[in-house]
């Protein structure tokens, strides 16, 4: 045990008991699945009833309930990313989207709580953009490849090493990375975002495989690092070369943090807002999505009609955040997501660069 630890837990426990008190939930093992739970979610469990057992709805029934009912008395709205599971996306978020969607609607909500759904890169974007609201984590540790390649230092000695050559930054970054950058991009605007700097030379970072597929669009000379997303990179052309082998009729639809091979042999290529309105839109028979893979279990109930291919890359980051943990959140206020106001001041001036371009 940390010297941290010892000094918190008590503290913590105590807290924790009260607010437990106030909410009416006890203890975790005490959330029944009475009728009144099953009555008051039962069109909840219709957005999901392809997905998660009938048999199975009893145990997270009651926790959709509390949580429900505790983020109403709380004032908090729960923001969720694409890649949570299907219970978190249909049955207790508020707002689903992509990272940077879920930031912008942070700024728009009335409740003055952000509980973010999703990982600690995407809490902290919230948290820059509303630094007068509390965003909370359920689960701290929630991390990502991409973000965790690359710190603020090792911008530092980039921008040391490339003087003048400007920077764009994926939002998959944290605030410190964020605050060195000049402009940063997502997966739909990067190439937009690139080309509206006169330098030739753009350093375009963390992600290596983004990059390389923005250097095929542009004429631009495109600098970058050897980031990766650990659930994309494992895809490989060959295994989507065999699906559409098997069934040419097949649409293949790849996130740009896939390897340009991949894309190459992909029928369309976007942000995961983009692919959801893709699928939407062009309502292709079979699709198969290569991303993470809850995204098509999020969005199969929206398209009839559609059969989804899951070749099943999940992400482990997104998956710390449960039920139990979102509960835990409303009720102890945890983990509070905390940015230093002068590097959120500089990495706010990056996003709103970013959203102030006129693609
Ligand atoms: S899917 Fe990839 S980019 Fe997204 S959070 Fe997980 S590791 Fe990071």
């Amino acid at each position: 045990m940390t010297r941290l630890d010892t000094i918190t837990e008590p503290r913590a426990a105590k807290s924790a008991q009260t607010a437990a008190e106030r909410f009416g939930v006890m203890e975790r093992q005490e959330l029944k699945y009475t009728p009144a739970v099953a009555r008051e979610t039962a069109h909840l469990y219709e957005r999901v009833r392809n997905h998660i057992p009938e048999i199975e709805w009893p145990v997270y029934a009651p926790y959709v309930h509390a949580i429900n009912r505790i983020k109403k008395e709380r004032g908090a709205a729960i923001l969720a990313h694409n890649y949570q599971t299907p219970e978190i996306f249909h049955c207790v978020a508020d707002i689903a989207g992509d990272s940077l969607q879920l930031a912008r609607e942070a700024t728009l909500v009335d409740e003055q709580i952000i509980i973010q759904c999703g990982v600690h890169f995407m809490a902290e974007t919230s948290k820059l953009l509303n630094m007068e609201k509390t965003v909370l984590i359920p689960d701290a540790k929630a991390g990502c490849s991409l973000s965790e390649s690359i710190t603020g230092a090792d911008v530092r000695l980039l921008k040391e090493r490339y003087p003048g050559v400007p920077v764009v930054t994926y939002v998959n970054t944290s605030a410190d990375v964020k605050a060195e950058t000049d402009v940063c991009c997502t997966s739909s605007n990067a190439v937009a975002v690139c080309e509206s700097f006169e330098s030739d030379t753009i350093l375009c970072i963390p992600d290596e495989y983004l990059a390389m597929n923005v250097a095929r669009q542009t004429s631009k000379k495109i600098l970058t690092w050897k980031g990766h997303c650990e659930v994309h990179e494992r895809f490989t052309a060959e295994e989507l070369l065999a699906y559409k082998e098997a069934d040419p009729t097949i649409e293949i639809i790849g996130h740009p943090e896939c390897h340009p091979d991949v894309i190459a042999v992909c029928d369309y290529s976007g942000s995961t807002s983009g692919m959801i309105n893709y699928v939407k839109d062009t309502r292709p028979p079979r699709v198969l999505l290569v991303t993470e893979c809850s995204m098509a279990s999020n969005i199969e109930s929206e398209v009839e009609g559609v059969e989804f291919v899951k070749p099943c890359n999940l992400c482990p980051h997104m998956k710390r955040i449960t039920l139990p943990k979102i509960l835990d959140s409303l009720l102890y206020m945890t983990e509070e997501v905390v940015v230093d106001p002068a590097v959120a001041d500089r990495a706010r001036l990056a996003v709103e660069r970013m959203v102030n371009l006129k693609n």
